[in-house]
């Protein structure tokens, strides 16, 4: 069988703290329409990622509803994640290798038809994140339940061969979401396409408030001068996180603040084998200056330790090239940390009105930016008051959860 998150119940209730209460009375009545209904996600890693992220915090919430809700995990070998990264690159819009080449077609439906035979089938309701699991559907096409594809990366502009392979999958499913409608691809066909934004749990370890003298005692201890500005992205070992461009921003932008330093935080997950040849290339980058620091979910710097950078820092960056949502974003805004992001994908989602100022095209603007607010502290509060703001009315999870549950209502009939 394949494995199964081994998480508790959680209590919506908390929320009643931070968000408005017709939300929770809301979640709390469709919680009541639909008790007892199985709902079960599917994705390719536990950790590491934004998907894992958000189901971490995101079932024991559902499950506070009186719904039954579950995290599959699929199985798959090197050769399966190297495909199906391909496959992600591919729907940002990165040019795929033949796909008719070294039986990548195969090894893709090998690797679907063996999870479909070991996935537990009792559930009314699937929802299968991104293209990774993708086939499921198809190989289980007798399972009665209401079968979900949610998409979490920009999938606007996909390279034609890979999205010609994909769509007849998604095209047996029930539904298809996206996260902002721009994404959704001209030629789907489906009854049901819907949009929703993800989001965050303002209570997990990574969010929860923390004293920002503990904050600055973290980062302490891990070598930072805590007397000179520190900006700080945070991400996977990938390349369109531009890791690079941002090494290139600080440097401009050091240029202006010399004491500046930089700490790219960022983490392994086994369903993305390349990680670690961008990892190598990074940290060769890093050892050639002393106030550039490289940490990873390897070398101990987990949730807590990544809620502290972002609070700690004075800027958080993240110069992505394609992005779905960019959860580290909010993560960042929720703290009162200023951002300055790529133009791209899901953040302008989250960066609207005087925000959307940092939002940047290039290094040179990315480094602009960075000193403009280093320069400018009570900028900078004001930015991170307004970011704040703008994640608590929408981007909690009490917002997503309720689109959610809307959607799965809507196909259940109840
Ligand atoms: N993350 C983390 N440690 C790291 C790097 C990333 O915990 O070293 C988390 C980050 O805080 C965020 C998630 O991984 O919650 C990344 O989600 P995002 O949507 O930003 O990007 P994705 O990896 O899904 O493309």
């Amino acid at each position: 069988m394949l494995h199964k998150i081994s998480l508790g119940t959680g209590d919506i209730n908390k929320y009643r703290m931070v968000e408005a209460r017709g939300t929770i009375d809301e979640l709390v009545s469709l919680g009541e329409e639909l008790k007892g209904l199985r709902v079960c996600h599917i994705n390719s890693t536990p950790f590491g990622g934004g998907v894992a992220e958000m189901l971490v915090c995101y079932i024991p919430l559902v499950r506070s509803l009186g719904i039954k809700a579950d995290w599959q995990i699929i199985r798959g070998d090197r050769r399966f994640f190297t495909i199906t990264k391909g496959l992600h690159n591919a729907l940002q819009g990165a040019p795929f290798e033949d796909i008719k080449k070294e039986n990548i077609v195969s090894v893709y439906q090998n690797n679907n038809l063996a999870n479909a035979s070991e996935l537990d089938p009792n559930y009314d309701v699937f929802i299968v994140n991104d293209p990774q699991p993708a086939a499921l559907r198809h190989y289980l096409s007798q399972n009665k339940a209401k079968w979900i594809w949610r998409c979490h990366v920009d999938s606007s502009q996909p390279d034609k061969t890979v999205w010609n392979f994909l769509r007849p999958y998604i095209e047996e499913y029930d539904a298809a979401v996206f996260t902002t409608p721009k994404f959704i691809p001209k030629d789907l066909e489906l009854a049901k396409i819907v949009t929703m934004a993800p989001a965050i749990c303002a209570f997990s370890s990574k969010n929860m408030f923390i004293k920002r003298y503990v904050c600055r005692e973290l980062v302490e201890n891990l070598g930072f001068d805590t007397n000179r500005p520190l900006i700080t992205q945070v991400s996977r070992f990938d390349r369109w996180k531009d890791p690079f461009g941002t090494i290139a921003a600080y440097k401009l932008a050091k240029m202006k603040i010399p004491g500046l330093q930089l700490a790219l935080v960022g983490s392994f997950a086994p369903d993305d084998p390349e990680g670690w040849d961008l990892h190598a290339a990074i940290s060769d980058e890093v050892n050639k200056d002393d106030d550039i620091f490289i940490f990873s979910n390897l070398t101990g710097v987990g949730s807590m330790e990544v809620n502290a950078f972002q609070r700690a820092s004075d800027v958080i960056i993240q110069k992505s090239i394609r992005e779905g949502f960019g959860l580290v974003v909010a993560e960042a805004l929720w703290k009162e940390t200023p951002v300055v992001a790529g133009n791209a994908g899901g953040i302008p989602l989250q960066m609207p009105g005087e925000l959307g100022n940092y939002l940047v095209n290039s290094v040179e603007e990315c480094a602009e930016k960075i000193v403009y607010l280093l320069e400018h502290p009570t900028v900078s509060q004001k930015l991170g008051k307004i970011g704040k703001e703008i994640v608590r009315q929408n981007f909690l999870f009490p917002r997503l959860i309720r689109d959610e549950l809307k959607l799965i209502k809507s196909l259940v009939g109840k």
